[in-house]
């Protein structure tokens, strides 16, 4: 994703370290460079920018309504239901879903179109909700600022903060998340949609749909991911392993829903 990152890196200016936090997924005490309200205003800086950079919102409210409804769904059985969470629809052909810091989520036509039903939706806005609620993005800026910076536990050398924003720029350009976050998100996700009332299986389906569309081709959402066979594998042993599928039984498709409000309005 193209987005600003120098702008997100200005905005991040201002920041020393935010210290040990509780990660809210794994209950974790990390080091995290950045704060949730420092991540907020970086999303919200950057999201001024995707309307420029990648594409229009989708004017069109009564589909916005809907993607936002159903991603309010994940959002309110999520680690952190009380943080304010942001899903839109963006005018754009390529097959992908992304996350800003803060919870800025996006999903585009060229995904939208690739889908079939409110809970593969549900799944894909889930994958992304888990990636701000682990605090994936806030991880890799830390972990990339902390190896390009070369700070080492020994060193006595504290970088200027001319530096670390160099460093942060450099680092957000080429950032993706590594395969643990990827699978983390994918079961994190998983049970969200679960707890939100959706089938399991929504997951798995989206992975199918995603896989046929790639044949030959690149998809943007699997140019950082791991290969969706080794993605649908986990996914279903998690469905057994949590026993998912009790739940999985009564869980909500929802074909008709979305066809009405998404794949008839575009
Ligand atoms: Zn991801």
């Amino acid at each position: 994703m193209k987005i600003t990152w120098m702008l997100l890196a200005a905005s991040a200016l201002g920041f020393i370290c935010s210290g040990c936090d509780v990660n809210p997924v794994t209950g974790q005490e990390e080091f995290l460079l950045v704060s949730p309200a420092q991540e907020k205003k970086m999303g919200l800086d950057a999201s001024a920018q995707v309307e420029k950079e990648l594409g229009q919102s989708v004017q069109d409210q009564q589909l916005q309504d809907y993607i936002s409804s159903v991603g309010h769904k994940i959002a309110a059985v999520c680690h952190t239901p009380n943080e304010e969470f942001s899903y839109e629809a963006i005018d754009h052909k390529s097959v992908n879903a992304f996350a800003l810091p803060g919870g800025y989520i996006y999903i585009t036509t060229g995904l939208l179109k690739v889908l079939n039903s409110e809970a593969q939706l549900a799944a894909v806005l889930a994958h992304e909700t888990a990636h701000v609620t682990a605090r994936h993005i806030t991880q890799q800026i830390t972990r990339d600022f902390i190896i390009n910076a070369g700070i080492t536990v020994a060193s006595t050398q504290v970088p200027s903060p001319a530096m670390r924003v160099a460093g942060i720029v450099k680092q957000l350009e080429g950032m993706s998340f590594t395969r643990e976050q990827e699978r983390q998100a994918d079961e994190v996700g998983l049970n969200y949609i679960v707890i939100a009332g959706y089938t399991p299986y929504g997951m798995v389906e989206t992975m199918e749909a995603l896989q046929k569309q790639s044949d030959g081709r690149t998809i943007e959402f699997f140019s950082t991911h791991p290969s969706p066979e080794h993605r649908m594998e986990y996914i279903k042993e998690d469905i057994i392993k949590r026993d998912y599928i009790i739940y999985g039984k009564t869980g909500r498709k929802g074909e008709a829903e979305y066809k009405s409000n998404v794949l008839d309005r575009l």
